[in-house]
C-alpha cells in the first residue's frame, strides 16, 4: 500500500542539499532572536542554525521559528546544542554570554564572556573553516579580539558589530532634530562601542552640506545648540533602554541583519564595524576598534582613512588604551 506521498509525487532526481548561505547563531537570548526574525525576514540565508546551551528554550525557539515558515523564504531551520549543527556556515553570529545588568558597564562583563567564547570558538571553527564570524557578544571590541586569536582566522573575517549600533542611532538622532530621515543623515561614530565612542562631526552632512561648515562650533562645548548631546544620548541610550526593559535587542538584530546581508552578497558597502585596528591612526597593539569598513565575501576588504581632526583622533587613541589596558591582562 503506497503512501500518500508516494501517490501524489513522483521524484524525477534526488537533490543533495548544500546550503549555500548557511548562517548560525550562537546564543538565542533577546539579541539572538532578534537577529533570527531580521535574518528570516529579509530572506538572507537558505539555512539558519541556532545553537545555545539552553537547550528546551532553544527547541522552543526554533519550533516557533519554523511554523513562521509559510511567511518567509528561508528551506530550513535547525537547532541544537552539539556545533555540527552548525556545520558550513557562510557567517557565524556570536550572541552568546550574559550581559550588562543594570548599571553595569560592558567592559566589566569582559572575563565572564572571554571564559564562554572559549568553550565555543575552537568547535564552531572545526566545523565551519571558512566562515565569518561577526560578533555582538559585550563588551564587543575585546570579545572580537579574543574571538580572532581563539579562532586562528585572518583578522579580516572576525568582525565586531561595534559602532554600527552607535552610527544608526546618532543617525536616527540626527534625523529627530532636523525632520529627515536617518538614511539621509550621515555621521559616523568610530571607537569604542558604547562608553568611549567617538562622533566624527567634520563628516556630519545631509546631502552633502556639512554641517560643521554652517557652525563651525558643531559638536563642541561652545555650539548653541549642544548638538553635543546628541552623541551623549547615543552613549546613555543602551543603559537607558536596560533600565526600561531589562535588554536591548531589535536595533542591534537589525544592525546584524544589514553587515550580514553586506556579507554575503558581497556589496562592498561600508559600515563602521570593529576591525584591528594596529598601524592606524599611531595605534601599536593589536586591538579591535570601529573604523568604516568596506564589508563583502571577504569580510573587511578595506578600510575607509576617516580625516580626524587631532581632537578626534586623541579620543580614538584614548578609546584604544582604554581597552588594551582591559585587553593586555586577559587570560585566553
Ligand atoms: P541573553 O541573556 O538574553 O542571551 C544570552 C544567551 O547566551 C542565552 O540564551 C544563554 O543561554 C546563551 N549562552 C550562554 N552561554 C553560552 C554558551 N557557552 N554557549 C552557547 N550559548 C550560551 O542576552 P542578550 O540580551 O541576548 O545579549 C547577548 C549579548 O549581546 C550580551 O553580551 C549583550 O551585552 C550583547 N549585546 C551587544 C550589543 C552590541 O551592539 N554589540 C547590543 C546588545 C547586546
Amino acid at each position: 500500500m503506497s503512501t500518500i506521498k508516494e501517490q501524489l509525487i513522483q521524484t524525477l532526481v534526488t537533490e543533495e542539499k548544500d546550503a549555500q548561505r548557511k548562517i548560525t547563531i550562537v546564543g538565542i537570548g533577546a539579541v539572538g532572536m532578534a537577529c533570527a526574525i531580521s535574518i528570516l525576514i529579509k530572506d538572507l540565508a537558505d539555512e539558519l542554525a541556532l545553537v545555545d546551551v539552553a537547550t528546551d528554550k532553544l527547541k522552543g525557539e526554533m519550533m516557533d521559528l519554523q511554523h513562521g515558515s509559510l511567511f518567509f523564504n528561508t528551506s530550513k531551520i535547525s537547532s541544537g546544542k552539539d556545533y555540527r549543527v552548525s556545520a558550513n556556515s557562510k557567517i557565524v553570529i556570536i550572541t552568546a554570554g550574559v550581559r550588562q545588568q543594570e548599571g553595569e558597564s560592558r567592559l566589566a562583563l569582559v572575563q565572564r564572556n572571554v571564559d564562554i567564547m572559549k568553550t565555543i570558538i575552537p568547535t564552531i571553527v572545526r566545523y565551519s573553516p571558512d566562515c565569518k564570524m561577526l560578533v555582538v557578544s559585550n563588551p564587543v571590541d575585546l570579545l572580537t579580539y579574543v574571538v580572532w586569536k581563539l579562532s586562528g582566522l585572518p583578522a579580516t573575517s572576525v568582525i565586531g558589530t561595534g559602532c554600527n549600533l552607535d552610527s544608526a542611532r546618532f543617525r536616527y538622532l540626527i534625523g529627530e532634530k532636523l525632520g529627515v530621515h536617518p538614511t539621509s543623515c550621515h555621521g559616523w561614530i568610530v571607537g569604542e562601542h558604547g562608553d568611549s565612542s567617538v562622533p566624527i562631526w567634520s563628516g556630519v552632512n545631509v546631502a552633502g552640506v556639512s554641517l560643521k561648515t554652517l557652525d563651525p562650533k558643531l559638536g563642541t562645548d561652545s555650539d548653541k545648540e549642544q548638538w553635543k548631546n546628541i552623541h551623549k544620548q547615543v552613549v546613555s541610550s543602551a543603559y537607558e533602554i536596560i533600565k526600561l526593559k531589562g535588554y536591548t535587542s531589535w536595533a542591534i538584530g537589525l544592525s546584524v541583519m544589514d553587515l550580514t546581508g553586506s556579507i554575503l552578497k558581497n556589496l562592498r558597502k561600508v559600515h563602521p564595524v570593529s576591525t584591528m585596528v594596529k598601524g592606524l591612526y599611531g595605534i601599536k597593539e593589536e586591538i579591535f576598534l570601529s573604523i568604516p569598513c568596506v564589508l563583502g565575501q571577504n569580510g573587511v576588504s578595506d578600510v575607509v582613512k576617516v580625516n580626524m581632526n587631532s581632537e578626534e583622533e586623541a579620543l580614538f587613541r584614548k578609546s584604544a588604551n582604554i581597552l588594551w589596558d582591559i585587553q593586555k591582562d586577559l587570560v585566553i
